[in-house]
């Protein structure tokens, strides 16, 4: 385990921000992780966990240590008839987490194919799409406090999962490190198409029986064409979480805005589409300087090249203002801003 200083973290995020880190480590196993614990590089400065990076926006140089989680490893432990547990370490990419499973008919995560990132930053904000979360098959994870570096194991009610949401995105912030993640899969996957771009994608292939691979294979194909390479410009994914509201409060939205898009979520509450909002509230493919928004998808925020962390927090900032303006609705960042 090797502490480097002054660290350009450009090519560790996949915003392709700009920054230096004052301190960082790359992990490799968790007795290297043991060891990092004790230094007073550790103990003395603010930590950033880091995966894949493709979830955080650097605002500016992170003056503390970057912890770069490399721990590897997929296992299968044990089945049970219905379930398979499936075991990965933080480091592992979590597309190769996916893949497994497709090719050994474990259901549960195939319509979370092609989400880039590591397996231990997934349940950090209980990663979904197409209608599918960690959370409906999560087991439990393992790893280090950074308070006190005593090691523990969350089950599911421990993690307070919500939608795109944690306990590791609240009381413990930067508080905890994830070493290991598990998941129970099923034996007898059930493939789910209720997601429109889905399920017509599925149709133009003609299928009778829909098997789980043919989801993931529907999946990949439409986040290709739709989503923005991260290699290419630089992007974070959705910047905001799509708000959840009261349907009174919908029902006043829709006074002005009957076309407004939501979907039901409780008796009492909806989901509005934020990438809606930012469209109509004229948003769509804008840029201001080197930061804008994706031309097929104005909820990613992208760095057009060399846009700084806060530009691309200043756009986000505009965004949020007209969308409060125009619908008097509050978006959140799914982003998580250093
Ligand atoms: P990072 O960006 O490195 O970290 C994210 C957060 O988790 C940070 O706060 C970090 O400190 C913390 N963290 C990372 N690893 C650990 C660890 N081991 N222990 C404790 N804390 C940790 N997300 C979705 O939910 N659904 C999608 O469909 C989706 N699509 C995307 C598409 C694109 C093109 C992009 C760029 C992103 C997308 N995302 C999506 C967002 C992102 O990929 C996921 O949130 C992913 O889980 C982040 O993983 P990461 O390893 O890159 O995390
Ligand atoms: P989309 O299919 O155009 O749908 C727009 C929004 O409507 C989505 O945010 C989705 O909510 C919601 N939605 C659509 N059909 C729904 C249904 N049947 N039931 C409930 N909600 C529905 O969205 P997209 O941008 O192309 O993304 C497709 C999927 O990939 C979504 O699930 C999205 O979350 C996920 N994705 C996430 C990120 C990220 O960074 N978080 C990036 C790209 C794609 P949900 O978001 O709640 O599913």
């Amino acid at each position: 385990m090797e502490i480097l200083k002054n660290i350009q973290l450009k090519n560790f995020n996949t915003f392709g921000i700009e920054a230096n880190a004052e301190y960082f480590t790359e992990i490799f196993s968790e007795s290297e992780l043991e060891e990092l614990i004790k230094t007073s590089v550790f103990k003395k400065n603010k930590r950033l966990i880091l995966g894949g990076g493709s979830n955080i926006l650097l605002t500016g140089d992170f003056k503390g240590l970057v912890i770069k989680l490399n721990l590897p490893g997929i296992n299968i432990l044990n089945d049970s008839p219905e379930k398979t547990i499936l075991e990965a370490g933080a480091g592992v990419l979590w597309n190769d987490v996916v893949e497994l499973s497709v090719n050994k008919n474990l259901g549960g995560i195939e319509n979370l194919s092609l989400i880039p990132g590591t397996a231990g930053a997934a349940p950090m904000q209980n990663i979904g799409a197409y209608g599918q979360e960690i959370k409906n098959v999560f087991y439990n994870l393992e790893g280090y406090s950074t308070a006190d570096g005593h090691k523990e194991l969350f089950t599911s009610d421990m993690c307070k999962f919500g939608y795109r949401d944690s306990i590791f995105k609240h009381e413990l912030k930067n508080g905890f490190i994830i070493t290991k993640i598990r998941l129970a899969l099923n034996n007898n996957p059930e493939p789910d198409i209720s997601y429109n771009a889905v399920r017509s994608e599925i149709e133009k292939l003609g299928i009778d029986k829909v098997t789980i691979k043919d989801v993931s294979k529907a999946i990949c194909k439409i986040r290709r064409e739709k989503l923005p390479d991260p290699s290419i410009v630089g992007n974070a994914g959705s910047f905001f979480k799509n708000p959840i509201i009261r349907r009174k409060e919908l029902k006043f939205i829709q006074r002005n805005f009957p076309g407004v898009a939501y979907f039901d979520t409780g008796e009492n509450t909806v989901k509005l589409a934020a990438a809606w909002l930012i469209e109509n509230a004229g948003w769509k493919g804008k840029r201001i300087g080197k930061a804008g928004t994706h031309v097929n998808q104005p909820l990613v925020l992208v760095n057009y090249g060399g846009a700084t962390g806060k530009e691309i927090l200043s756009l986000s900032d505009e965004i949020k203002k007209t969308v409060k303006e125009k619908f008097d609705v509050t978006l959140k960042e799914e982003v998580n801003i250093f």
